[in-house]
């Protein structure tokens, strides 16, 4: 049923705005770039419309395609509005969110979050699924158009997939995921490109913060097998902190034999943002949202906290007996 109405949905309206979360990660950034090639092919009037500015590693991937930062109190006029990768208004942050509930333009969620949020008049949220890629992919088989699926549509989709499994390591991948891999190598684009230009693409200040973190900032507390990073501005600020530059750096406390929680928490403007990932059984996402205002997958979350980075240590420790 919801085939139908998507596939005429998408058939009528030729202006389509892709939307995606604040903090755009991989997954993110290669599903808007995955829809907005389909739309190119479709001959739709598309504009990819992000809720900040991508990390830098992100750009050459939006370099073909029409995106912009959005700009408050302008008029989007389009007739589908797309929210990929992201389950909740909020996520796209106060300002966009309000533009999101607001917008006429008929709304469509392809996800992979648990909890989704009804706000759209189409939900396609698939929580097993590892990534949102993964859920354009199968929506565009269930429409019947994996066959519009070319090279660049590909980069998008593999980015995606690489990006939030850890390079096909999670829980998470299925033997579909391989199934789709194998799919899209057959497009002919290059996948060693695309890990090169995620994981071979540092700085050598954001080779040296990370050093500075695992070697100064790293705290454990062997009986939980939990361990935390805290980075403050000026530690940041030190090593001439770029966006994207703590990305991942979490999941290094997941390699140390016997942690199975790793919590970063980096201080910003108004307070503190935390990052969670944990393995196998022990979940974060239900911790997160209780104590931290997030939410997230159940072995990759997030959270924020308006208080000193002194203050938001002190009561992350002391709940740590909670997770
Ligand atoms: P990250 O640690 O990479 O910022 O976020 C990991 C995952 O946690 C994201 O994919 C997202 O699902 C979730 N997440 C991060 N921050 C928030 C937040 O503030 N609210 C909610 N609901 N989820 C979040
Ligand atoms: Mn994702």
């Amino acid at each position: 049923m919801i085939n139908n109405t998507l596939a005429s949905l998408l058939e009528q309206h030729d202006k389509w705005l892709i939307t995606t979360h604040k903090g755009p990660d991989g997954d993110a950034i290669g599903s808007v770039v995955a829809w907005a090639e389909y739309a190119r092919q479709n001959n739709k009037e598309y504009l990819i419309l992000l809720a900040d500015q991508p990390p830098s590693f992100l750009l050459p991937f939006l370099s073909d395609y029409h995106w912009e930062v959005y700009v408050p109190n302008t008029d989007y006029i389009y007739e589908l509005i797309f929210a990929l990768d992201y389950n909740a208004p909020q996520r796209v942050g106060e300002q966009m969110s309000n533009f999101i509930e607001h917008t006429s333009g008929v709304k469509i969620m392809i996800d992979h979050h648990p909890d989704p949020i009804n706000f759209c008049q189409i939900m396609i949220s698939d929580v097993d699924a590892c990534s949102t890629t993964e859920v354009i992919y199968k929506t565009l088989d269930s429409l019947d158009k994996l066959g519009k699926i070319n090279e660049a549509m590909a980069k998008g989709l593999y980015l995606g997939l690489v990006t939030d499994t850890g390079s096909f390591r999670y829980s998470s991948v299925s033997a579909f995921t391989h199934q789709m891999v194998a799919k899209l190598f057959l497009t002919g684009f290059k996948h060693e490109l695309i890990h090169q230009a995620v994981f071979d693409n540092n700085s050598i200040s954001r080779l040296q913060l990370r050093g500075f973190a695992l070697s100064q900032k790293l705290k454990l507390f062997p009986q939980y097998g939990i361990g935390l990073i805290s980075l403050s501005r000026g530690e940041l600020q030190q090593f001439d902190y770029q966006k994207g530059d703590t990305e991942g750096l979490v999941n290094e406390i997941l390699s140390i034999k016997g942690y199975t929680i790793g919590i970063f928490l980096m201080e910003i403007e108004d307070g503190v943002k935390l990052s969670f990932r944990s393995k196998g059984e022990r979940y974060v996402n239900e911790f997160a949202k209780i104590y931290f205002n997030g939410g997230g997958h159940k072995n990759a979350a997030g959270g924020f906290y308006a208080d000193s980075l002194s203050s938001v240590l002190t009561r992350l420790e002391g709940l740590l007996n909670k997770l």
